[in-house]
């Protein structure tokens, strides 16, 4: 017998992984969780039937979502990061001997606690001392705080169930006074090869902007995620991704990565046409 996962990308397009194990299901009070093992991707999970990471092609994500931001002001003390509870970003962000606090604040703590059991690698700094594990939303938890973090990553599922809070004009307002002087925020921010995906990432991306005066995008090749080609959001009170990043800096650390590179992130900042036109739309 065979066994599939398949996830809807668009009502006419499915991406579908060859299964070798179902290994965890459960509904906890936020959302379906499952764990599977697969002869491709090694082992993944998914949030209410969407793909959330793989073994395989984790690596791209966490390290395009961390290192962008850290390679911009290598003086990043105090960071917050919203969701993110498999504990990539947070492995991430715990390479860098200069980041004093970690606040993780994830809605679900069973997806911690899935995670901790069958992603021991991607969850293996959630127990470094500089790191605090709160389980509540952060949508609400980020609107109680004013001029505290100098960067804020939102690691969040889509806009659907709890995450949906996560992209509102409110909460990116929210993201703004929480950040102090020298902020960033950076964000998951879907994809734009797709229609469905490509409303969302347009409508965050003017909400953003609304609020900060740098608001840019960049992107990434993610094969596990619709279409393939991936955003982020990278938006700031004060730091230029291109023009105040020091690729010198972030090259005198010494870090090794798999998927970032200093020229690598000049050229996420060079967008395709279509998706300059797409924005500018
Ligand atoms: N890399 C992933 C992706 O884009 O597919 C996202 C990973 S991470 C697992 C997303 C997390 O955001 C989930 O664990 C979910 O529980 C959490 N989340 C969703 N809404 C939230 C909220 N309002 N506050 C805090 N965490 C939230």
């Amino acid at each position: 017998m065979e066994l599939w996962f398949t996830e809807e990308h668009t009502p006419n397009v499915r991406f579908t992984i060859k299964i070798d194990k179902h290994i965890h299901s459960e509904q906890s009070p936020f959302q379906r969780i499952d764990f599977f093992d697969s002869y491709e991707f090694g082992r993944f999970f998914a949030l209410d039937g969407i793909v959330m990471l793989t073994e395989k092609d984790e690596f791209i994500y966490h390290e395009m979502i961390v290192h962008v931001p850290m390679a911009v002001n290598p003086n990043i003390k105090k960071v917050l990061v919203i969701g993110g509870g498999d504990g990539g970003t947070v492995r991430e962000l715990t390479r860098y001997g200069t980041v004093e606090s970690i606040e993780m604040v994830e809605i679900d703590q069973r997806v911690v606690e899935c995670c901790r059991e069958f992603l021991p690698l991607t969850s293996s700094k959630l127990d470094d001392p500089r790191v605090k594990l709160l389980f509540e939303d952060g949508i609400k938890y980020v609107s109680t705080k004013q001029n505290e973090y100098d960067l804020i990553i939102v690691d969040s599922t889509d806009p659907i169930g709890p995450g949906e809070g996560l992209f509102t004009e409110e909460f990116y307002k929210n993201c703004y006074n929480a950040l102090n002087e020298e902020g960033i925020l950076v964000n998951q921010h879907e994809s734009v090869y797709y229609d469905n995906t490509t409303r969302l990432a347009v409508r965050t991306h003017k909400r953003i902007k609304k609020f900060f005066p740098i608001a840019k995008v960049y992107q990434a090749a993610i094969p596990t995620y619709g279409s393939g080609y991936w955003l982020f959001g990278f938006a700031s009170k004060k730091y230029d991704p291109i023009k105040d990043f020091d690729d010198r800096a972030w090259n005198e650390l010494g870090l090794d990565t798999k998927y970032y590179n200093t020229e690598l992130h000049k050229g996420a900042f060079a967008l395709p046409n279509y998706v300059i036109e797409t924005f500018e739309d």
